[in-house]
């Protein structure tokens, strides 16, 4: 009788729970464990008394989309239409969703690159559309040769994730090129871009879609405050479309959130000018390479993380176990709750590999390399 008879309770629920019935250091859902500017707690606690309570317009609130507008020209050199081509969502996975639903007719195809969060599949399938499962390289970069035999005609939509969940790899210049290529070729095919992450890049800037003026016409590219601003909690993003596109997506956003909670669009609206986007990158790129020191004391390899809040490590020197067992046993002996990375594909495909999320506070980090330095 189900209509998603395949898919379960998300992994991130599920270790979270583990986390907290083990009394476990929860380095598994990506959430951080610092506490949120002070700034922001002020210009929240001013707010409750003012008259800000009722609903926004539907796609935001007008000063707020006004703002994302100059966001995106200055990080991106891209002028967008705040009433015509934004759309605030209650977070990425809504404005996903929301896409996936408005743009994916029965029986038409979606291409997911594997390892894949996990928001996108659900939608498709709820639209009687077909997820096309590619598998990235086995460093996570994409394989055009892949991807170019997966597309054909049905191919409505390709998914992609630039900076990466769960593995942190992100998009070189030649893969957009491989991307405008495709595009070239099929004419029809739509981008939708979650780029949740987009602020938070190391060694390289984030190379984002509104950087590229060829996808414009054919992107849908997701932003999340939640993941920019450390407030995943308050479930706020926003979604950027051309005005044809963006008038589907809105027809499905209004029935299926209306607008987004006021309160958290007039406090982002005045946060959001006191905020340098650019050190947002600088701040976790000291908390990867702290994290990433304190683990070479352990048996793990790790992964290059050149973007987001995740590192993933493989434990092949330390078991055989599967991932999914390997995770389980280290929250319940070792008390650190991870991510086993087999959940991110559609075949299960086992590297051996966990996710860490290191968006915690110092100490944090260091006791459970502390607990992890003990097999
Ligand atoms: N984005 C978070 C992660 O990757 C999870 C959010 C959720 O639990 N849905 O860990």
């Amino acid at each position: 009788m189900s209509k998603l008879p395949h898919i379960g309770t998300s992994i991130f629920t599920v270790m979270s729970q583990m986390a907290l019935e083990n009394n476990a250091i929860n380095l598994s859902q990506g959430f951080p464990n610092f506490p949120v500017d002070e700034r922001l707690t002020t210009i929240l606690s001013g707010l409750a008394k003012e008259n800000i309570h009722q609903y926004t317009p539907m796609s935001g609130l007008p000063s707020l989309l006004e703002k994302i507008a100059n966001l995106t020209n200055h990080s991106y050199q891209r002028t967008v239409s705040p009433k015509e081509e934004i759309l605030i969502t209650a977070g990425a996975t809504e404005g996903i969703f929301a896409t996936i639903q408005a743009l994916v007719k029965a029986s038409e195809e979606v291409i997911i690159l594997d390892p894949s969060y996990d928001c996108y599949e659900a939608p498709i399938l709820l639209s009687n559309a077909k997820p096309i499962r590619v598998p990235l390289n086995n460093e996570f970069t994409p394989n055009w040769e892949r991807i170019n035999n997966a597309v054909n005609k049905k191919t409505k939509l390709i998914i992609i994730n630039n900076p990466h969940n769960p593995t942190g790899k992100t998009w070189t210049e030649n893969d957009f090129l491989q991307l405008e290529k495709l595009i070239d070729t099929y004419p029809n095919l739509i981008v939708l871009s979650d780029e949740d992450y987009e602020y938070i890049t190391f060694e390289q800037k984030h190379i984002s879609v509104h950087l590229r003026l060829k996808l414009w016409e054919k992107s849908i590219i997701i932003s999340s405050f939640g993941k920019s601003f450390h407030i995943t909690g308050w479930k706020i993003g926003y979604v950027i479309a051309p005005e044809n596109l963006m008038r589907e997506v809105k027809k499905v956003h209004q029935f299926l959130v209306f607008s987004v909670s006021s309160i958290a669009q007039h406090a982002i609206n005045e946060y959001i000018d006191l905020v340098d986007v650019n050190q947002i990158g600088k701040f976790y790129k000291q908390k990867r390479d702290f994290f990433q020191s304190l683990l070479k004391e352990t048996k793990l390899e790790l992964f290059p993380c050149e973007g987001t809040y995740f590192q993933v490590a493989s434990y092949k020197n330390i078991s055989n176990e599967s991932d999914v067992d390997f995770t389980k046993r280290l929250v319940t002996e070792f008390g650190v709750a991870t991510i086993p990375i087999s959940t991110f594909y559609a075949n299960g495909n086992d590297n051996k590999c966990i996710r860490f999320c290191f968006a915690k506070d110092d100490e944090t980090l260091i006791q459970a390399t502390e607990r992890l330095r003990k097999f």
